[in-house]
């Protein structure tokens, strides 16, 4: 079975097949943060639905390239810099570094490549200078150059190869020149910004006179430069469809004449508590708002995963407390695996059908959701497993206790090749303090020297402290409360 994806470019689900002659290498490109402010939680899904995308890939055994720019240079961050007095590095390279932790707080594997915009000036400019000699850009009388929509369709290329777009209502020679603009005015967007007294002193020299790029083109520029004309797969947030999208494809393809990209990938909207994040309703968070309540990384993107890339997802606290719920059950569940499969490793192979079920669910468009109903199908099938096992041995059967570690060591591997998908981990046993570990050897030591004064003392004074002491078939172990 291949793997299926959804692609905005077709409005279908098609098999996966990367450029690659031999389908090893992929090519992905995701657009990244543009550092003006903290990541809030709507961004953190795209992310963590990109991390899905790659580990997915790499966990089939694809050697992918993944790219994620760094905006560091757009209409929000020019004011924004103005406002702060900083200088634009600065300004910008305290978000980047928030970004880039922020990034490691949810576990996303690090972007292989993460090229800057404002260091890709040259690239950027001889990409334009290449859509001026084709035609279909030019420049206007503010100094600005403009891509010429019109020019572009004159030359029997596509524009709204992603949306459905009305050209009745277009009105001819319109043009915008801000970053961010609705499909209603589907106009000549600015490629090159002529320099204007509010940019201060952000600007840089061009053929075109001194200024700075639009957005759009530096996605377009830095993409073609590190994976090619021509790649397997873009990623973003639905809102950058339009006109972002849609427009890196007309730069793209108006300067090389080239199909841009092959799947085109969207996640959907988040909403929080039911409703569209704003600040003004107060449900408006970044990561570290989150981390602030109290809750981890792991939660968070636990919570993340667990709904199809192209659902909108409603993020709630509650939604958070039943990821630390859910989270607890697979922990405790490790927990026994480790605790029977002692020092004995298997292969993943002789576990039955954890990785089967999951890689299904996953090849069906990255179906995340029904893989955790495997993950979890699992989970209890295992604590069946285990509870077996301590009737057998309170029973005092006479058990092949190696042949129980094997099944264990192989159900932990199996769980271990699925988690290098899920990115989630496992809690383990270091982040019990060791305090709590010397106060249980302690415990076994006065239990085993019949002192059950001293032992219940020590059982008390680990409760107080959030430690409740289990004794099982193999000794005891301390759960937190
Ligand atoms: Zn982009």
């Amino acid at each position: 079975m291949g793997l299926k994806l959804f692609n905005t470019l077709s409005r279908s689900v098609q098999e996966f097949a990367p450029l690659d002659p031999d389908e090893k290498k992929v090519g992905m490109y995701c657009c990244g943060p543009t550092v003006y402010d903290f990541a809030h939680i709507g961004n953190w899904r795209t992310f963590v639905f990109a991390d899905l995308v790659r580990r997915y890939l790499e966990f089939k055994g694809h050697t992918v390239t993944h790219v994620m720019n760094i905006t560091d240079i757009e209409d929000k961050i020019i004011k924004r810099v103005r406002e702060t007095k900083m200088t634009l590095r600065e300004f910008t390279g305290k978000y980047e570094t928030a970004f880039l932790e922020d990034l490691k707080t949810l576990n996303c594997r690090e972007p292989h490549q993460k090229p800057r915009a404002t260091e890709h000036i040259p690239e950027i400019t001889s990409l334009i200078e290449k859509l001026i000699q084709r035609g279909v850009a030019y420049k206007a009388a503010d100094g600005s150059v403009y891509f010429s929509i019109e020019k572009y369709r004159g030359c029997g290329c596509n524009y709204g190869q992603l949306l459905k777009l009305n050209f009745d209502e277009m009105r001819a020679g319109e043009r915008v020149k801000s970053d961010e603009y609705a499909k209603e005015s589907i106009a000549d967007f600015a490629l090159w910004k002529a320099r204007v007294p509010e940019d201060g002193d952000i600007f840089w020299p061009s053929p075109f006179g001194e200024g700075r790029p639009g957005w759009h083109i530096e996605c377009s520029a830095m993409s073609m430069k590190i994976l090619g004309a021509s790649f397997d797969l873009h990623l973003g947030g639905e809102d950058l469809i339009f006109p972002h999208h849609e427009d890196e494809i007309a730069q793209s393809e108006g300067a090389t004449g080239k199909p841009f990209v092959k799947y085109w990938l969207h996640g959907a909207h988040l909403l929080v508590e039911g409703k569209k994040m704003s600040k003004s309703l107060g449900n408006f968070f970044t990561l570290r708002d989150l981390l602030a309540k109290g809750f981890t990384g792991r939660e968070i993107r636990y919570l993340l995963l667990t709904a199809h890339y192209r659902e909108t997802f409603n993020f709630t606290m509650e939604g958070l407390q039943g990821a630390r719920a859910a989270l607890a059950r697979i922990d405790e569940c490790i927990g026994k695996l480790r605790e029977l499969a002692g020092n004995t490793t298997a292969l993943p192979e002789q576990e039955d059908f954890l990785i089967p079920r999951f890689s299904a669910a996953l090849e069906d468009d990255l179906n995340v959701s029904s893989g955790w109903a495997a993950v979890f199908d699992w989970v209890r099938s295992n604590n069946l497993f285990y509870h077996v096992l301590q009737d057998e041995e309170i029973r005092g059967a006479n058990l092949n206790t190696k042949n129980w570690a094997i099944r264990a060591a192989a159900k932990l591997a199996a769980w271990e090749k699925v988690d290098t998908v899920l990115g989630i981990g496992t809690k383990s046993e270091a982040e019990i303090p060791t305090e709590a570990i010397s106060l249980l050897e302690a415990r076994q030591a006065a239990r085993k020297a019949k002192d059950f004064k001293k032992s219940d003392a020590i059982r008390d004074e680990l409760k107080a402290n959030g430690w409740l002491i289990e004794d099982t078939p193999k000794g005891s172990k301390l759960k937190k409360i």
